[in-house]
């Protein structure tokens, strides 16, 4: 009841990250986000382990991108760059928006043209990024802000910056603290890959401090955006699950080696399962998440059929960003539910079936 109030992840965890007393601490109290026993869902999929829900939705921009962000605009103050840029499907614009706004640092970000989620653009605009739109997907949009960094004194805050990553595992150490040692298994999407190379190195580093094991990493892309499953490039990376619709993942290698230092999976679920899973989450536990989280449950939702997980066994699922991000999916999803009658009670009661 009086523990100390939580500062944001770099506060938390600054003897484990990259700063030192000269850091100039940018941060929106970032971090410290639900892990939530998900039983309904784990009755739903017919699994005995026990199933928690990373809620990273509940970051200050609505997706996990924050953790990173925090540590990324702090560097870059303590460096002296007065300027930040990003390509994003959307998440990483709103949080390199946000958190450049609270330093005073312009922010430039470059978004696929017409493929990001309304929500995601309204908090970029809001905040004052720049927003540059380009005739092109995610992949080309990197390309041009890792050339534009080379030419102009600009930092790159995408997750090819170290600082993303070392932020970003942070939810790792709050989920060994939580449950006071790692879970057996760990599903999270994949999209640039940054993600699941942060929470493995996250899980490797804090491995001293509790029970001597490491969860395999269960990695899902979307079928229409697969690189990693496929083992080529895809050219034109398609899915409903925006933020993962990335052809050419910058951490391709890293994610591997996750996979395969852990000896967990990558696959890759399609969009109906995705959808599936997103309203399952609504529905059974009550958790709005944007359709890119909802692959890791849709992928927890495949293993599980061909899987037995035993009653002794912990997973956990990161649910990436909140659903409010990516409001037209949830209405597009449920506008045959919608009723509408003449304000009269009658009317009322015809369509109450209680
Ligand atoms: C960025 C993002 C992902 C993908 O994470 P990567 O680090 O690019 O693999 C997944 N879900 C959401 C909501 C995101 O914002």
């Amino acid at each position: 009841m009086f523990g100390k109030p939580w500062q944001g992840i770099i506060h938390e965890y600054a003897p484990l990250l990259p700063v030192s007393i000269k850091t100039p601490i940018v941060t929106l109290y970032e971090g410290n986000t639900p892990l939530v026993l998900a039983l309904r869902l784990q009755k739903e999929l017919g699994i005995r382990a026990r199933v928690y829900l990373k809620l990273e939705g509940l970051n200050p921009t609505g997706s996990f991108k924050d953790r990173g962000m925090t540590l990324a605009i702090s560097k870059a103050v303590e460096e002296g760059v007065k300027a930040v840029i990003c390509a994003s499907t959307g998440n990483t614009a709103a949080s390199a928006a946000a958190y450049a706004a609270k330093a005073g640092l312009e922010c430039i970000v470059l978004i696929p043209d017409g493929k990001i989620a309304k929500g995601k653009l309204s908090q970029t605009m809001i905040h004052g990024a720049k927003v540059v739109q380009v005739k092109g997907n995610f992949d080309q949009a990197l390309d041009l802000v890792r050339e534009v960094c080379e030419l102009k004194p600009i930092q790159l805050v995408n997750s090819v910056n170290p600082y993303r990553i070392e932020g970003q595992k942070t939810a790792a150490f709050e989920i060994v603290d939580a449950l006071e040692k790692a879970p057996d298994y760990h599903f999270i999407p994949v999209g640039n890959a940054g993600n699941i190379t942060a929470y493995w190195k996250g899980y490797k580093e804090y491995q001293f401090r509790k029970k001597n094991i490491l969860p395999r990493m269960m990695g899902f892309q979307a079928t229409g955006s697969a690189p990693i499953v496929r083992r080529r490039v895809v050219k034109n990376p398609d899915t409903i699950a925006t933020a993962i619709r990335i052809g050419n993942p910058a951490l391709w290698g890293e994610a591997e080696k996750a996979r395969d230092n852990s000896d967990g999976e990558i696959d890759m679920v399609s969009d109906r399962e995705i959808l599936t899973a997103y309203r399952l989450l609504a529905q059974k536990e009550g958790i709005f998440c944007e359709p890119a989280s909802a692959a890791a449950v849709a992928g927890l939702a495949k293993v599980a059929k061909r899987k037995r997980f035993t009653e002794d066994q912990i997973i956990v699922c990161t649910l990436t960003g909140h659903g409010l991000k990516d409001p037209d999916t949830a209405i597009g999803e449920s506008c045959d539910d919608s009723i509408t009658i003449k304000p009269e009670i009658n009317e009322l009661l015809k369509v109450i079936t209680i």
